[in-house]
């Protein structure tokens, strides 16, 4: 055996795209660090903290298929039982590893160095990767003081350039859902040609009267299309499972740009199994949503200025002093995500919202008093 020598960089790299240096890597949320005397909590990348369900446990268990084999690249069973369930076509559908795919796939087929993409700031973090990866051009939209979209202002944003628009519902990481009707009117501003992204990762989440239910949309708007994931509600964010439900034209347009047998047939079963559990799944985020919302009250009632919270998670607009709410946070176990204007934490178990509060408690009597 020879030892490996010790890795360099070299002189000269290859080149490697301008387009690169336009945009920050994505960042995923950090593991918790290890504190004597108290159990770690991950509550910086919005999983479910719930234990998956006994008959998706199950399928994982009992899935045996030859790992020589490819996938079904067309995830036929899976499709086939989510254009039952949303009561559309399987030409309407997509199943990608996750919706991170298609937001890389829709820009993929959108966007060049010629065109412009539109968002609002902040959101996603991928948003300005895959546009930047792109080349276009990235109007982010800064969302208003209350953390809501400011539709008004991506509308006036729309140039004869705009290929591409994404909104996030409810969004990541104000937690704002967007309302059907401020949608609809927006969509009717936007020109047919300019496809508009829905994210809605976290759509069971949503409990507020009148929120945007993207399959309404995507019906009456042949330019939409609705993102939505196996990650969070149904609590399978390590199979990378996402779909997406647009116009035909569309989906096979993401087909020609999507990666082959990307989705593993485990994977593929146990998001069906999942989706033929659709009602423990709704009854599961219920449950998530009613703690989300009794959490918001304690921190709103601490004095904290928490926006309409509608995901699995919550945002503290910390500003300035995000680095040391993060640092206060990991002294006792607890990873959140600092994203550099605020902070955002997940939903976790009773147990450990509690200790967050005893952590927003302390950190507002030390900064705020
Ligand atoms: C988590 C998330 C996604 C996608 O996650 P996948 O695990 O790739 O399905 C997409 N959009 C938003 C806003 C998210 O928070």
């Amino acid at each position: 055996m020879t030892t490996p020598e010790p890795s360099v960089e070299p002189a000269r790299l290859p080149h490697l795209r301008a387009a690169l240096e336009t945009f920050p890597p994505y960042i995923p949320g950090r593991q918790p660090q290890r504190v004597p005397g108290l159990a770690p909590l991950k509550l910086s990348s919005n999983e479910n903290h719930l234990p998956p369900l006994p008959a998706v446990s199950q399928t994982i268990a009992e899935h045996v298929s030859s790992p020589a084999s490819y996938p079904d690249d067309a995830a036929t069973a899976l499709r086939a039982g989510l254009a039952d369930r949303l009561g559309v076509s399987v030409d309407n559908l997509i199943v990608t590893t996750g919706a991170s795919e298609l937001l890389v796939a829709l820009t993929q087929i959108t966007s060049d160095a010629t065109t412009e993409a539109i968002y609002p700031r902040p959101s996603f973090e991928m948003y300005p990767q895959t546009t930047g990866l792109a080349g276009a051009t990235r109007i982010e939209v800064p969302l208003r003081p209350d953390g809501t979209h400011d539709l008004a202002a991506m509308a006036q944003a729309i140039t004869e350039a705009t290929t591409l628009i994404i909104l996030c519902s409810p969004n990541n990481p104000t937690g704002p859902a967007l309302r059907e009707t401020e949608v609809r009117e927006f969509l009717t501003q936007v020109p047919d040609r300019v496809l508009v992204a829905l994210d809605e990762a976290y759509w069971e989440f949503a409990t507020a009267e009148g929120v945007v239910d993207g399959l309404g949309l995507v019906a009456d708007f042949p330019n939409v299309v609705l993102l939505r994931t196996f990650s969070k509600a149904h609590g399978l964010a390590g199979l990378r499972v996402g779909y997406a439900v647009a116009a035909p034209g569309i989906i096979a347009g993401l087909l020609k740009a999507v990666i082959p047998f990307g989705v593993t047939d485990l994977s593929q079963a146990a998001a069906l199994t999942s989706l033929q559990h659709w009602d423990e799944v709704m009854a599961r985020a219920a449950e998530i949503a009613e703690l989300r919302d009794w959490f918001a009250a304690e921190l709103r009632g601490q004095g904290w200025d928490v926006p309409e919270a509608q995901g699995n998670f919550v945002w503290l607009p910390l500003g300035e002093l995000s680095d040391a709410f993060e640092e206060a946070s990991v002294a006792r176990a607890v990873a959140v995500r600092n994203l550099g204007d605020g902070v955002r934490i997940s939903i976790g178990d009773r147990a450990g919202l509690d200790r967050v509060l005893e952590i927003t408690a302390d950190f507002r009597a030390a900064h705020f008093a």
